[in-house]
């Protein structure tokens, strides 16, 4: 299964997962602090390190560190998308590059349909999805979280099929499923896929 072995590569290499990575199967381990389980599958709920505790037999993520970062104008930060409106996409910032650690403060940010491209986008719904992961420059901290991603390396670093939740795979410029074959399109990263979340 893709799926997992994209899992496992990222892990052993960075130690780290996503917010809806999954960990675990409810067969193996308990939900514990950092994860929630959806038909089964035991999910990270937050960015942080996959430490099962085996004594309890529960599937834990730790946070990175406990000092939290505050988000400033100019930084580049992950963002899973939770919604996408007529001229806009509102995403939650999960991570800022190049700080392992927690967030405080607002982390609900907007990105405004003129800010997506540096191309022409009529509707965010034909460059974003529920459930993206994205990479996004922050262009105002107050009164409001304001992101764009307009630059080529910014944009989608991690997307699921929205039909089976399966993974996409970059297949020239087009996102693919390896499941279900359903393709779309997003305005993706240069480096899609590369899941190191402290690459600028
Ligand atoms: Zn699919």
């Amino acid at each position: 299964m893709p799926y997992l072995i994209l899992n496992v590569i990222f892990m052993a290499k960075n130690k780290i997962v996503l917010p809806g990575d999954q960990v675990s199967t409810v067969e193996e381990l308990m939900p514990g602090e950092g994860t929630f389980e959806e038909n089964g599958v035991i999910r990270a709920s937050r960015v942080g390190i996959f430490q099962p505790d085996n004594k309890h037999k529960k599937a834990v993520v730790k946070p990175l560190t406990s000092i939290p970062v505050e988000i400033k104008r100019g930084d580049t930060v992950i963002a899973k998308v939770n919604s996408v409106r007529s001229n806009m996409i509102i995403a939650d910032v999960i991570h800022v590059v190049g700080k392992k650690r927690d967030i405080s403060g607002d982390t609900n940010g907007t990105l405004r349909v003129s800010e997506i491209s540096n191309a022409y986008v009529k509707d965010p719904s034909t460059e974003y999805a529920p459930g993206d992961i994205i990479r996004a420059k922050v262009t105002q901290v107050k009164p409001s979280l304001q992101l764009a991603t307009k630059d080529r390396h910014l944009g989608v670093i991690k997307a699921m099929c929205t039909k089976c939740r399966h993974p996409l795979t970059l297949k020239g410029r087009i996102l693919e499923c390896e499941n279900c074959r359903n393709r779309e399109k997003r305005k993706i990263a240069d480096d899609y896929g590369n899941l190191d979340l402290d690459k600028f």
